[in-house]
C-alpha cells in the first residue's frame, strides 16, 4: 500500500481544478508503478502509457462485494430502490493490485485493477470489447473474395472438439458463410451439429425441414425451378439467425447450385454510390407476409421492416428480401412508391452482380448468416433415380454468440 488519499467534498474540488490543470494528481513514483486521483465524479488510474476515469456513481454501481453482488450467479443484488447517484468516496486507497475505496456512507468496495481495466471508459478499449467480446466484427466480402473467406470444416471436428467448433462459428460471425463437410447422410446431422450450439430454431415450417421438389407446395422453396436470391423469412420478427442447409442427395442435372451475396457488401456500396436509394432502402417499411399450411395448420405471418435495416450505429442489422414474400402493401406516401422501387431494383442489381455460385456435394453442409447473406439456387431437374434432397435447420445468434463466449472463457 503506498499511497493513501483522504478527502473531503471541499478537498475533492480543489483536486479536481488541479487535475484539470495537470491531469493528474501525482505523478508516477516511477515510470511502471499506477497511481490514481480523485476528482468531482471520478477515480483517475494514471499509468504509464494511458490513463482511465472511473466515475463514481459506476463504481458504487458495480461494487463485488457479497451485499452488492451474488458471485455464484453473477449478478448485482444492491437494492436499486435506495441506491444514491450522489455517492462519494471518502476514502480511496491504491494496493498492488486493487483499489479500495470507503464511501461516504461508510460502505466499503474493493476493486481488482485487472477487472477495472477490462471495463475501461477508453474509446479504443470499448471498440475492443465489443468486436471482440461482445459479437465479433463483421468483414464484407465481394464475389471475388468469396473463395478466400469461404472456410471448411469437418463435421466430426465439429462434433468432438471445441477449438474446431469455436473457429466454425467464428468464421460464421464474421464472414457469415462456412461449409461443413464429410456430414454423415442421416436426417438428423443439422440437429446435432445444432445441438452442440444450443438447439434448433423452431418456424412455421418444423425444426428441421425437407427441401425437395413436393407437389401441392405452399412454399415457393419446394419447387424445383430457379429460387430467386432472398433471405428466410423476412416476415418474422424474430427471424432466425443461421441456416444450415445439408445436402443428401445433389442433382445430377447442371443446376441446383447455390447462390450466396453478402448483403452487406451489396448494402455498403449502395451506401457509398447511390445515397438517396440507400435511404429509401433504409427507411421505406416494406410488408412481408406468408401465408400456408403445415400439417394441417393455417398461417398468416406478417412483419414490416425495410430492405436494409440499420442498428443505431448506422451498421446494418438486418437485411430482408424475397420476392415472393414481399406483399402488396407499402406503408409510404404515394409519391415515394416509384424511387422506392427504383431503388428495390439497383438492390436487386447489384445483389445478382455480387453472387458467388456454389454446389453443394452431397455431404456437405451449407451454413450462413440468414440476417446478412442472401441466397438461391439455380433451377435443377429430378429424374426417377436422383431427387435432390436438402434438409435444413436454423439456429439462433443468441446462441451462437453464447457458445462462443463460453468457449472463450475456457
Ligand atoms: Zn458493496
Amino acid at each position: 500500500m503506498f499511497l493513501t488519499k483522504k478527502l473531503s467534498s471541499s478537498i475533492s474540488k480543489a483536486i479536481l481544478s488541479t487535475a484539470k490543470r495537470t491531469n493528474t494528481l501525482r505523478r508516477p513514483l516511477s515510470d511502471d508503478k499506477p497511481t490514481i486521483n480523485t476528482s468531482q465524479d471520478f477515480i483517475h488510474l494514471q499509468e504509464k502509457n494511458s490513463q482511465h476515469d472511473f466515475p463514481h456513481v459506476w463504481l458504487r454501481d458495480n461494487c463485488q462485494c457479497e451485499k452488492c453482488f451474488h458471485v455464484e450467479s453473477k449478478s448485482r443484488i444492491i437494492n436499486w430502490k435506495y441506491f444514491d447517484v450522489n455517492t462519494k468516496p471518502s476514502d480511496v486507497q491504491l494496493t498492488k493490485d486493487n483499489i479500495e475505496i470507503k464511501w461516504d456512507d461508510g460502505h466499503l468496495s474493493t476493486f481488482n485493477l485487472k477487472w477495472l481495466h477490462e471495463r475501461s471508459f477508453n474509446k479504443s478499449d470499448r471498440k475492443n470489447y465489443t468486436e471482440n467480446v461482445y459479437k465479433l466484427k463483421k468483414k464484407q466480402w465481394s464475389k471475388n473474395q468469396f473463395d478466400s473467406i469461404f472456410k471448411k470444416f469437418k463435421y466430426d471436428c465439429l462434433i468432438n472438439e471445441n477449438e474446431e467448433l469455436k473457429r466454425w462459428l467464428e468464421s460464421l460471425s464474421i464472414y457469415g458463410v462456412a461449409l461443413v463437410t464429410d456430414v454423415p447422410s442421416s436426417s438428423d446431422s443439422c440437429r446435432r451439429l445444432a445441438s452442440r450450439v444450443e438447439f434448433i430454431k423452431r418456424t412455421h415450417y418444423g425444426e428441421e425441414f425437407e427441401v425437395k421438389a413436393k407437389p401441392g407446395t405452399t412454399n415457393v422453396a419446394y419447387l424445383a425451378s430457379n429460387l430467386q436470391l432472398h433471405t428466410d423469412l423476412p416476415y418474422y420478427e424474430y427471424k432466425p439467425g443461421t441456416n444450415l442447409l445439408h445436402c443428401i442427395t445433389q442433382s445430377n442435372s447442371s443446376g441446383g447450385e447455390n447462390l450466396l451475396c453478402d448483403g452487406l457488401h451489396v448494402a455498403d456500396q449502395i451506401r457509398r454510390n447511390k445515397p438517396a436509394n440507400y435511404q429509401m432502402l433504409t427507411d421505406v417499411q416494406v410488408e412481408w407476409e406468408d401465408y400456408g399450411e403445415e400439417d394441417g395448420n393455417k398461417f398468416h405471418s406478417m412483419y414490416r421492416s425495410p430492405v436494409i435495416c440499420l442498428d443505431k450505429n448506422g451498421d446494418v442489422a438486418r437485411i430482408n428480401y424475397s420476392t415472393p414474400q414481399r406483399g402488396s402493401h407499402l406503408d409510404v406516401s404515394v409519391d415515394g412508391v416509384k424511387p422506392w422501387y427504383e431503388s428495390l431494383k439497383i438492390f436487386t442489381d447489384l445483389i445478382h452482380e455480387e453472387s458467388a455460385h456454389y454446389k453443394m456435394s452431397e455431404g456437405e453442409m451449407l451454413c450462413f448468416d440468414n440476417r446478412r447473406l442472401l441466397h438461391g439456387r439455380t433451377e435443377y431437374s429430378d429424374t426417377d433415380q436422383n431427387v435432390r434432397r436438402v434438409i435444413g435447420a436454423y439456429v439462433d445468434w443468441d446462441f451462437i454468440n453464447s457458445r462462443l463466449r463460453v468457449l472463450n472463457n475456457k
